[in-house]
């Protein structure tokens, strides 16, 4: 007889036993009965025994021919224990949804390849900058290295990636190459479909269908896929013979998966391509604080690309908008209006970013001051001007604008602020014949949708691009001359220590899409600080001058990277009841003996109420990394065994969290 012990999806920090008539490899999918349910698992240990030592097991009830791999199992063991999340649930998180549901999975999954009718491209002549690198690199592809690859805007770094994959490719080996979750443009994928027209690649985000996502992951498997081109979930794609990780825009946020299992793709992404012993590129024009303190402390290795690669594109003037100097309280600056009218008679496109969806952030009473809130969520509401509506960007709630005021029923209801829609209309007012169009979330509803607006920009029918940070990422518009930026002080100032890191990042990503073609970009920053040091960095193109200066404040304010962060965040429908919970065993935390800790004291969430909860937050530091592990394992015993957290209360660690 055999023990088999099973990783299930619960939310529990240990697997089940069960019992089977022969051995079963580590990772087989199976059958089981658990709490008089049948559900499937995955066999995470396997011994011959004779007896059950007394306890009474049930047999495995059917096994499947599915097997996940050692290496993605050992990873999400590795994962699991980081993140301090159950087996089970990490590695439910990770799979594709076949291979959760309790049936076989029959041939219904068909292989999806890739199809090019039109000619490859042959690969651009290198410049030196970019030749280079690429020899260094190549030198290397057979061991485990970190190469930072910091290249301003356009400066060719997928063209280095293009290479190297040309490379891997011809040592028979696969590529995985991660993208932000809204940077994956039809743009570039055709362009590595066009210039790998023989290999088969395959693209794994959310938006992929069941189908697909099954087909990405076996195809990976038993190696008939030489590219996956994926979102930070592609990360847990087992391959046969990987050569290859790259990570484009590393310091993007969306890596981070934000809910249930909080992993970092890039973090897990460096632990795969060691454990493969295979190098790992992560690409940015501005590179995370994380990643340059690893390259200060040697860890990784560090490529620059120091101008655009396109002959005569240069990077675009940046010019601030000093919003004192204005006169009256329009949107848009005369400097800005006039900018866009200029581009419109030489039929160049112009984009306006704001990063704000909806008419106006904020609606209220003119008399009394009430404000429109959410009921569920310690928010406020925003205007929508489609149907008149009051949204909640948090939970979703949905509310026709009242009349009068709830409160005094004054009808002088006023919107402050602006938002897309509202910037929409004004330049609609300003420019009533141009081609305008916005781009944001509430416009960009559906998979379709995108390619329209690229297909509409690529046939040259816009004039003018309103949006958020959604059209600021990867894309690469040659007409695009003018970028106008819009209510971007808020991140100077903010409570959250990344946000000036977080501000320098986008207003680059937003910058850099001017002026890609051989037409010079402008792009205008409407601003209250036009002094402040982040604006002066910014307009010298001098990341690395920011990155140094912020660096500094870091490791003053003894912030991250020089420390490491864990959050531990606890919820429920009263703050009575979070509080009381906290009270209890915040002591007890605080006596756990575990050296160079610093517990702070609990606090309520930014958001305090959302989803109608309310949150509270304990934040947990160390400069060892080791320490933080221990004494976070002993934090989960509290509150899973020895205080016991109530079941109408909810909690969860989060490490490295990007929200503090
Ligand atoms: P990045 O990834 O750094 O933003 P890309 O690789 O997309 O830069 O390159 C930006 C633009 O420069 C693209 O239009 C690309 O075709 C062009 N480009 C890149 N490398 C070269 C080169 N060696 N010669 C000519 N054009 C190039
Ligand atoms: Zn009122
Ligand atoms: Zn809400």
């Amino acid at each position: 007889m055999y023990l088999i012990e099973v990783i299930l999806d619960v939310p529990l920090y240990h697997s089940f036993s069960y019992t089977h008539n022969q051995a079963l490899d580590i990772g087989t999918r199976v059958l089981v009965n658990f709490r008089n349910k049948l559900i499937v698992g995955f066999v995470w240990h396997c011994k011959q025994q004779v007896t059950t030592d007394g306890k009474t097991l049930k047999p495995i009830n059917k096994v499947f021919m599915e097997k996940i791999n050692a290496e993605i199992l050992q990873l999400l063991d590795f994962a699991s224990r980081y993140y301090h999340y159950p087996l089970g649930q990490s590695l439910f998180c990770a799979i594709p949804l076949a291979l959760k549901s309790n049936t076989e999975i029959n041939n219904k999954f068909k292989k999806n390849k890739s199809v090019v009718n039109l000619a490859p491209t042959s690969p651009l002549l290198l410049n030196p900058q970019q030749q280079t690198i690429v020899n260094t690199l190549q030198e290397k592809l057979n061991a485990f290295n970190v190469n930072i690859l910091f290249g301003v805007t356009g400066s060719g770094k997928t063209e280095v990636y293009l290479e190297l994959i040309n490379q891997v490719i011809k040592q028979g080996k696969q590529i995985l190459l991660l993208v932000p979750e809204i940077n994956l443009t039809p743009q570039l994928v055709e362009r590595f479909k066009l210039r790998f027209s023989d290999a088969n690649i395959v693209i794994a985000t959310s938006k992929s269908t069941n189908n697909e996502r099954y087909s990405a992951y076996t195809g990976a498997k038993d190696g008939s896929v030489q590219i996956i081109i994926g979102t930070r979930l592609a990360i847990f794609t087992p391959f046969k013979h990987l050569g290859i990780i790259i990570i484009d825009e590393e310091h993007d946020q969306s890596y981070k998966q934000q809910d249930s299992f909080r992993y970092h793709a890039r973090d897990l992404a460096v632990w795969r391509a060691k454990y493969n012993n295979i190098p790992i590129i992560l690409g940015s024009a501005t590179p995370s604080f994380e990643s340059l303190y690893n390259y200060k402390l040697g860890k990784y290795n560090l490529y620059e690309l120091k101008s655009r690669a396109v002959l005569n594109s240069q990077l675009p003037e940046l010019r601030l908008i000093d919003l004192n100097l204005e006169e009256g309280h329009s949107d848009l600056s005369t400097v800005a209006l006039n900018e866009i009218e200029k581009r419109l008679a030489l039929k160049e496109m112009s984009m306006v970013f704001i990063n704000r969806r909806g008419f106006s952030p904020l609606i209220r009473c003119y008399h009394c001051g009430w404000i429109a809130s959410c009921s569920n969520c310690s928010v406020n509401l925003v205007f929508h001007h489609l149907n008149n509506q009051l949204r909640c960007h948090k939970c979703g709630q949905k509310k026709s604008v009242p009349i009068t005021c709830p409160a005094c029923n004054s009808h002088y209801l006023q919107t402050l602020g602006s938002g897309t829609q509202k910037i929409e209309q004004v330049l609609i007012d300003n420019f009533p014949t141009a081609r305008i169009l916005r781009i944001d979330q509430d416009t960009l509803k559906t998979k379709s949708a995108f390619n329209q607006v690229y297909q509409k920009i690529k046939n040259n029918e816009v004039d003018i691009l309103v949006g958020t940070q959604i059209l600021t990422k990867g894309h690469d518009f040659h007409n695009l001359t003018l970028v106008v930026g819009l209510n971007i002080d808020n991140g100077l100032f903010s409570f959250d220590f990344r946000s000036s890191e977080h501000l320098y990042t986008q207003l680059t990503q937003v910058a850099g899409r001017a002026g890609r073609g051989d037409k010079k970009g402008l792009v205008l920053l409407q601003t209250n600080y036009p002094k402040h040091e982040l604006y002066s960095y910014l307009s010298n193109n001098d990341f690395a001058g920011f990155a140094n200066y912020a660096i500094k404040i870091r490791k003053d304010l003894n912030l991250p990277p020089y420390v490491n962060y864990a959050v531990l965040r606890i919820s429920g429908s009263t703050q009575q009841k979070v509080n009381s919970y906290i009270t209890k065993i915040y002591p007890i935390l605080k006596q756990l003996a575990v050296p160079d800790i610093t517990i702070s004291p609990a606090v309520p969430s930014v958001i305090q109420r959302l989803n109608g909860k309310d949150r509270m937050q304990i934040l947990i530091s160390s400069a060892n990394r080791m320490n933080l592990q221990v004494f976070l394992d002993k934090l989960v015993v509290v509150i899973t065994q020895q205080y016991k957290i109530p079941s109408n209360l909810n909690w969860h660690l989060d490490i490295d969290a990007l929200e503090v």
